[in-house]
């Protein structure tokens, strides 16, 4: 039944005559709030209470998403949801659950309903939550449940804080300037926001008329004023990618940790993981501001520019894409890149950071079998999944995302004699499919996007690079600014067993192709001597061996001592780096200069 009734009268006629058809959504909209507190947050627990009125239906549904956007895996969040249960008017209303996240009530006679549970959060990750009696970090996918069929509905959040918590953190208004009272225009934003509660430090900055807000958990050795500049050229030289800053209020939340990192994106916030100490050391300090150039990158790219299967979001199931390596690994080309432009970076740490990003492709056999649109489309069985064989079998569309960015930016900048960079192109997708036709892109879309600013049918780089396996043509490209890549361990003639190991000299990775793979050493095998020389460190094994040489190696596996003759390959490894070549044209110093900002 698609028809849409004209009248509430007719709604409710139906409803009345004919309730098997009752299910239609109400035609006046419900009202939705939560009240979240934290009687046990030692414990790790939430208590929420999700109250809805004006509803007319005979039946509903509440359900919890299974994964939180940004995150490609089903990470199954009513897992930690329990003691849900179900009133109306103080009356106990019965509850079934039909499936992994889902629970349904019978509605005749009721108008309104209070659904109360308990969830349970001590993850402390970007995506998930985590409760303690020092804080909340509310990862909202998994705390609010949602009614179906009302996902465009609005909805207030109450908190009552634990003790003495007394600020939040999050993108979400607030209600008559009630810092514990916040509310959402629709579930997608609910979703898109997550609250940090709890008596963290809190500075606040402005950039051109958007004002920031960054809430420090945790502690660290950061300093205010030095990060409050630092941040401010970093979003200035996003927002000049773009043309615009489409906030006027962000959210920066970042959990400090003794080891921390990541992040994830929102669309009017981000939460970052950071080392306490890392603020004090220059790589350290850049690390941190590169993560914020990542996570507020996205802020355009895949929360407003977006491939076209990442939103409206399917909260229930796997949401499939070939165009993760724009949406992740171009923001990781210019989570570096942007350093530079902010004048944060010199050249020279921006070259070095991709010759990082050449050397963790090249270096992974997966490369030679895993496709870039295969890799961002399988993220969520392989690329979250990854095992003791992803270094063999993928490739991550970060690295190699990243790569392609810089092939077509140089690219597009030398044939379009400087006119034109990559940049040119994020901004006419972003005024073209975020801004006009109010939709995500396909991949064809994008496509004719590169095209239009590289003045060229770009079939043949998709085919190689993109849907292919070809091996990258670095310096094509890296020639017309005048440099190309030198491999240092070009000459390199050490032996190898092509495994990797931990410091307990455990393999934790069989190289494919290596000798090890051929051989048969396995992920696990405890090594302990190479011929009749035990295994004390790892560096100095194969000392005096040549390639070719027949050697025993004795493992333990399952608790057994086995001894595996193993015949040793040539170290294939690379260490490229990005070098200037000695007799660079005009041409391509003009390039160069047009892409590293020079
Ligand atoms: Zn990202």
């Amino acid at each position: 039944m698609k028809k849409l009734y004209s009248s509430a009268l007719a709604y409710l006629i139906t409803i009345m005559i004919t309730p098997a058809f009752a299910a239609t959504p109400p035609a006046v909209p419900a009202k939705i709030s939560y009240t979240v507190s934290f009687p046990e947050a030692q414990a790790h627990y939430a208590e929420v209470e999700m109250n809805i009125t004006g509803l007319a239906q005979p039946t509903l549904e509440v359900k919890m998403p299974v994964w939180a956007p940004g995150s490609y895996l089903v990470r199954e969040f009513a897992k930690n949801i329990e003691s849900l249960s179900a009133n109306t008017r103080g009356k106990e209303l019965p509850v079934t659950k039909i499936n992994k996240n889902t629970w349904k009530m019978n509605m005749t006679g009721v108008s309104s309903v209070t659904v109360k549970y308990k969830v349970y959060a001590f993850e402390l990750s970007v995506r998930t939550s985590f409760i303690d009696a020092s804080h909340a970090f509310l990862s909202s996918t998994g705390i609010f449940l949602y009614p179906k069929g009302m996902i465009s509905q609005p909805s207030t959040v109450h908190i009552k804080p634990y003790k003495d918590w007394n600020k939040v953190s999050t993108s979400l208004e607030m209600v008559n300037g009630d810092v514990f009272t916040r509310t959402a225009p629709n579930y997608d934003i609910l979703y898109d926001s997550p609250l940090e509660i709890g008596t963290q430090d809190v500075f606040d900055f402005d950039v051109d008329g958007t004002h920031y807000e960054v809430a420090m958990y945790g502690g660290g050795n950061y300093d205010k004023e030095r990060l409050k500049v630092d941040m401010a050229k970093v979003i200035r030289a996003e927002v000049n990618v773009f043309g615009e800053n489409p906030n006027k209020h962000y959210t920066f939340i970042v959990h400090n940790k003794q080891r921390n990192g990541g992040g994830l994106e929102h669309l009017s916030s981000t939460v970052l993981g950071a080392s306490r100490d890392q603020y004090g050391t220059p790589g350290g300090y850049r690390g941190f501001l590169s993560l914020v150039a990542h996570e507020h990158f996205h802020l355009w790219n895949v929360k407003r520019l977006r491939p076209i299967a990442l939103g409206p979001f399917d909260y229930d199931n796997e949401n499939y894409t070939t165009n993760l390596w724009i949406a992740e690994g171009f923001t990781a080309y210019y989570q570096n890149m942007i350093l530079r432009y902010a004048g944060i970076s010199s050249p020279q740490d921006y070259l070095n950071d991709m010759a990082g990003d050449i050397n963790t492709v090249e270096n992974q056999p997966g490369t030679k079998v895993q496709p870039l649109a295969e890799s961002s489309f399988d993220a969520w069985i392989k690329g979250y999944r990854p095992n003791e064989n992803s270094y063999n079998t993928g490739i991550s569309y970060y690295d190699k995302g990243a790569i392609v960015g810089m092939l077509l930016d140089l690219e597009i900048i030398n044939n379009s004699n400087t006119k034109y960079s990559l940049n040119d192109v994020m901004k006419y997708m972003y005024d073209t499919y975020y801004k006009g036709k109010k939709r995500g892109y396909t991949d064809a879309e994008f496509k004719a996007g590169f095209e239009k600013f590289a003045g060229e049918k770009l079939d043949d780089f998709y085919a190689k690079y993109i849907n292919g396996l070809a091996p990258i043509d670095y310096n094509k490209y890296l020639n017309y600014a005048g440099y190309k890549l030198t491999d240092e361990f070009a000459d390199n003639n050490e032996p190898s067993l092509g495994v990797f190991t931990n410091s307990r000299k455990i393999i934790t990775t069989v190289l494919r192709g290596g000798a090890g793979w051929v051989d048969g050493l396995n992920v696990n095998d405890e090594l302990t001597a190479i011929d009749d020389t035990p295994v004390t460190e790892m560096g100095s094994i194969l000392k005096g061996k040549k390639i070719g040489d027949k050697v025993n190696v004795t493992v333990t596996r399952d608790g057994q001592r086995i001894i595996i003759p193993v015949t040793l390959k040539r170290n294939d490894a690379v260490k490229y780096s990005i070098t200037e070549l000695p007799d660079a044209n005009a041409k391509q110093l003009d390039v160069r200069k047009k892409w590293l900002h020079l």
